[in-house]
């Protein structure tokens, strides 16, 4: 299996000193494995948490010991059950070095506003070969966590900044047949996980501002984050929880803002339940109203995507197949 993709904004696989010397298959794996996590647990089965402590092979116990996740992806002892080579063909595209928000509409002093370094990513065409290594690996699941990346996110690293927009070029997809495989095999290995990417915790959105280019991400970014300094008595946890710390990695950003394409951004985010212990009295719905609120303010939302939401711009969708089926279909 090949597929072809197209870069619309950089891509950032990783690499040593903070470079993008390549296309790294790693970073492209680690992103594919987060996208097939989340919706394996949105469809209700079992994925662990590989940060912190992923399976370990087992032929002793049910399934091996593994999780649906770490069966596709490898876990300690059992290897990845497919090959993935990248035939680079990308180079090195320029960024636009360090940016900041105009702050234009919020008239914060230009110290108080954060400033971005953009490093550059690979931009052009690559070719991924997609090798099964075992009779159960379908390569269609590549296709359509890509087909989804494509339409509502971003691959690799650095989406959080706009990085990693793409487009596949004629691949034969069929959602349906995507969307039941990996409900078959959520069904066959079912369990709640909490606290971790759920696919029906998620929201994507496509927004238009009057802003161009970079400085569209950055000022719909400091405006949704300044929408939380003012929202629920200016909870500054909440706000790190929702938003990420501005310095350093110590909360990674829950909502993501990709770069414009063709005058369209993409806002995405997993917004789980809101911890009653440390956040008491603040649901989970009133976050994702502040947020839309926040875009809106700055933006016209095209279209919004929610699990089982009146916001959803399709309609309410409450069946978790349909929902995932008609985010690989929209248009
Ligand atoms: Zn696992």
């Amino acid at each position: 299996m090949q597929i072809t993709l197209q870069t619309l904004t950089p891509l950032w696989t990783g690499g040593i000193d903070q470079t993008c010397d390549r296309l790294h298959e790693t970073g492209l794996l680690g992103s594919l494995r987060w996208w097939y996590e989340a919706l394996v647990r949105g469809l209700g089965g079992y994925a662990c948490n590989p940060t912190e402590q992923s399976c370990i092979y087992d032929p002793a116990k049910p399934n091996n010991g593994l999780c649906l996740g770490c069966q596709t992806f490898g876990a300690t002892g059992w290897a990845r059950r497919f090959r993935l080579f990248v035939s680079d063909k990308t180079s090195p595209q320029s960024p636009p070095g360090t940016v900041s928000p105009t702050g234009n509409r919020l008239k914060r002093n230009k110290q108080d506003r954060p400033s971005w370094y953009f490093r550059p990513g690979r931009g052009g065409e690559t070719v991924l070969h997609i090798l099964p290594l075992h009779q159960e690996f379908d390569p269609m699941i590549i296709v359509g966590l890509l087909k989804l990346i494509e339409r509502h996110a971003g691959l690799g690293a650095k989406t959080q900044l706009g990085y990693g927009q793409i487009k596949i070029q004629n691949v034969s997809f069929s959602p349906n047949s995507f969307v039941e495989h990996i409900a078959n095999l959520a069904h066959a290995q079912s369990e709640k996980n909490k606290g971790l990417p759920n696919l029906q915790e998620m929201f994507f959105a496509q927004v238009q501002t009057s802003d161009r280019g970079i400085t569209a991400t950055l000022n719909l970014r400091y405006d949704v984050r300044a929408k939380f300094r003012t929202a629920f008595s200016n909870n500054r946890a909440l706000r790190h929880w929702i938003c990420g710390t501005v310095s350093g990695d110590r909360e990674a950003s829950k909502v993501f803002f990709s770069q414009m394409v063709d005058g369209v951004m993409r806002v995405w985010g997993w917004i789980p339940d809101v911890p009653s212990e440390n956040f008491p009295g603040i649901s989970r719905d009133q976050v994702l109203v502040k947020i839309k609120e926040a875009i809106e303010a700055y933006g016209e939302v095209v279209s919004w995507r929610e699990f089982n939401s009146e916001r959803d711009t399709f309609g309410k969708e409450s069946d978790g197949k349909a929902f995932l089926c008609s985010l690989l279909e929209d248009k």
